[in-house]
């Protein structure tokens, strides 16, 4: 009961804190929005027996909550009603008749005496008070992220408001303990209902605000039966990439690799690899050993690839790139040997060969004139020709994902599937060729490169994409391109929060609804600040500090919306994933007319290997969406290099086989 009657007084009083700041816009519950007030807010009762400290906070973490917790402390009941003590003569004459009346015949000694333990206890009370009401401010300062608090502490209590030294000293003990803000204390004057229709008041406008954020995050969050449909279209589009009549314009392309089989463990000899397309161009040295001791060894050297190259000429390109490989060799002292060369090209190519892959167009940033339509493999031939200074031997064009599934096959024959999950996203598995209508014959099977990257350039996603997706997309170098990967792949998923938070900071509901500079600024938000953010581990001051390292000031408010933001793109992101690769071990298993089936995917990617939930939701929703198939997920190591190399290997083998037949 005493509590109730407390919070009430509370409520009141903080009513009173409030009501001159916002009473003139007298706010009846409808109009909340326009009040600007949430957060935590103090009220002091330092009436009865008791001094109170309440506070209350109104927050939105999930859901709405109206916290309210106070401290108590006794008062003594001399420092009630000894309001004259300490003016001395006064003070004295009180003493005495208040000792008087209790019974006792004090002398004039015994009056000063209790006179001076008065004015201590009443003292170390006031002290007390304001240290613990510093604690409360400092916190308060922390969480808006000021660097002075300006701030209203509306009190209550006859204590405060009778006792001659009280106040007094209460203030200068809280000035002298927080000298970075500026403290005013307020009269609370009691106005019965105000307090709690003020509470009422702010709660409903954050209520209304919340609705609004998770309206906002809702269209992000994809129901069970929305992901089986994401599959279902995924499995349409496959075969539709698959079948002459339809390939030509399908957007899942379903490229044949020529790679007609994994790795037996017999390919051996020294490969070069070159890996463009991820966010490194490498040149590397694999060499492999069969035999007993199978053994892979890699060298490799990263160069930068300047965006001035990577959106020049593609001449220009080219000649960078036999520049880089030039170099390596030097580095290696093996620019006399002819080495057979595997060209990890992670970008949509049609192939005809093994060695012969068309650009089909550009993806991630890659703009070079004069490449799309045409064989990368000669572009490369060409650019080595031009240089007049060594010779290779390039027999293979990779995708990423077939030397990934390459890789792990090498250690897991089960493996059948690649994935990436980094810059883009993308993947492959071994189709029966008898599916796959743009290559001749029917037998075996051969490596299908899904291209899968532009699900949904069709239009056959736009139903679950947002507005912040076409804005993203809109914004991007390939505008209406990789829909689908523009939706769950590292190079986007940083930007689909960055423009979640500007609508939402325009709307007012985040960083006090001031676009800053940083905000507006296009990539800022990596997705490895996802990461940073979505960790467990991390602490909401922590999510703050990376806030502002990005240069946005945000309150702990703002952090708990920001990472919820995070968390609902990725979510989405994994998901998506997560159903196009139940379609593809579903497709699998039908083709071998299975049941049940149990298959290991290769993955690489730092999107997949580093987010703290990535892989655990694409798994789950796998296990979801296929519950037929048995998925292990195994980490290729340099699927773009090893990969490339066990490619080049199976290559040459299989061509010294033709050649002695
Ligand atoms: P690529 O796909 O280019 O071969 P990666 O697999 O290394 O290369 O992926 C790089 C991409 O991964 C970056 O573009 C970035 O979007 C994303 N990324 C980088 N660091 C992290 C991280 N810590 N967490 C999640 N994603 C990250
Ligand atoms: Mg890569």
């Amino acid at each position: 009961m005493d509590g109730f009657v407390f919070i009430v007084e509370g409520i009141e009083h903080f009513w009173d804190l409030l009501d001159r700041r916002v009473r003139a816009r007298a706010i009846p519950p409808r109009n909340v929005q326009e009040l600007a007030e949430k957060g935590d807010f103090i009220a002091l009762d330092l009436g009865g027996s008791n001094f109170r400290i309440l506070r209350v906070k109104v927050s939105h973490e999930k859901r709405q909550t109206v916290q309210m917790e106070s401290q108590i402390y006794e008062t003594p009941e001399d420092i009630i009603h000894g309001s004259g003590t300490q003016r001395s003569k006064e003070g004295l004459n009180k003493a005495k008749e208040i000792l008087t009346r209790l019974g006792v015949e004090p002398s004039h000694e015994d009056c000063i005496a209790v006179q001076h333990v008065c004015t201590i206890v009443s003292f170390r009370s006031a002290n007390l008070i304001a240290a613990t009401l510093c604690g409360i401010l400092s916190r308060l300062k922390d969480n808006k992220g000021v660097p002075r608090l300006r701030t209203t502490v509306g009190v209550d209590g006859s204590l405060y408001k009778m006792h001659p030294q009280y106040a007094r000293r209460l203030h200068k003990t809280v000035r002298r303990l927080v000298p970075d803000s500026d403290v005013r204390f307020l009269l609370s004057e009691s106005g019965s209902g105000k307090g709690a229709a003020m509470v009422t008041a702010v709660a409903y406008r954050l209520l209304e605000q919340h609705r609004q954020i998770e309206e906002t995050l809702d269209e992000f969050k994809l129901s069970h039966a929305q992901l089986l449909e994401v599959k279902k279209r995924m499995r349409t589009e496959m075969e539709n990439g698959l079948r002459k009549k339809t390939h030509e314009s399908a957007t899942v392309k379903m490229l044949p690799t020529f790679v007609r089989s994994t790795p037996d463990g017999s390919e051996n000899g020294d490969f070069l690899a070159l890996d463009l397309g991820g966010t490194n161009f490498r040149v590397l040295l694999v060499k492999i050993r069969s035999g007993k001791k199978r053994s892979v060894e890699m060298h490799n050297k990263i160069y930068a690839i300047p965006i001035e190259v990577m959106q020049g000429t593609g001449e220009e390109l080219f000649d960078h790139i036999v520049h880089c490989i030039s170099d390596f060799l030097d580095y290696m002292g093996m620019k006399n040997a002819r080495l057979p060369l595997g060209f990890t090209f992670s970008f949509p190519c049609k192939q005809t060969s093994l060695d012969a892959g068309i650009l089909i167009n550009w993806t991630k940033g890659f703009k070079a004139t004069d490449c799309e339509g045409e064989d990368v493999v000669n572009l490369l031939r060409e650019g080595i020709k031009r240089r007049e200074e060594f010779d290779l031997d390039v027999v293979a064009i990779v995708n990423d994902t077939v030397g990934t599934m390459m890789t792990c096959a090498y250690e897991e024959p089960t493996c059948e599937v690649g994935l990436i999950a980094g810059t883009g996203s993308n993947a492959c598995y071994m189709e029966e060729m008898r599916n796959i209508e743009t290559v001749s014959g029917d037998e075996g099977r051969m490596c299908v490169n899904m291209e899968w990257g532009a699900f949904g350039d069709n239009g056959c996603l736009d139903d679950f994409r947002t507005e912040y997706d076409r804005a993203v997309d809109d914004l991007s170098l390939n505008p209406g391109k990789q829909r689908y990967e523009k939706m769950c792949s590292g190079m986007y998923l940083g930007e689909i929060v960055r423009n979640i938070l500007i609508d939402l900071t325009k709307r007012g509901f985040l960083f006090r609804g001031q676009i800053s500079e940083a905000l507006k600024t296009r990539g800022i938000f990596e997705t490895k600040f996802l990461s940073q953010i979505e960790s467990d581990r991390l602490a909401l001051l922590q999510v703050r500090a990376i806030l502002q390292g990005l240069g946005l000031d945000s309150t702990c408010d703002d952090s708990i919306i920001v990472k919820e933001v995070c968390g609902v793109v990725s979510r989405r992101g994994a998901q998506l994933c997560g159903a196009g690769m139940a379609a593809v071990v579903d497709k699998i298993r039908e083709n071998q007319g299975l049941d049940h089936l149990e298959i290991t995917v290769g993955v690489d990617g730092t999107l997949y290997k580093l987010h703290p939930h990535f892989s655990k939701i694409m798994h789950q929703t796998v296990k979801e969406l296929a519950p037929k198939c048995d998925v292990t997920f195994l980490l290729s190591e340099d699927g773009s290099g090893k990969g490339a190399a066990l490619i080049t290997a199976v290559g040459c083998r299989l061509r010294e086989q033709e050649q002695q037949n």
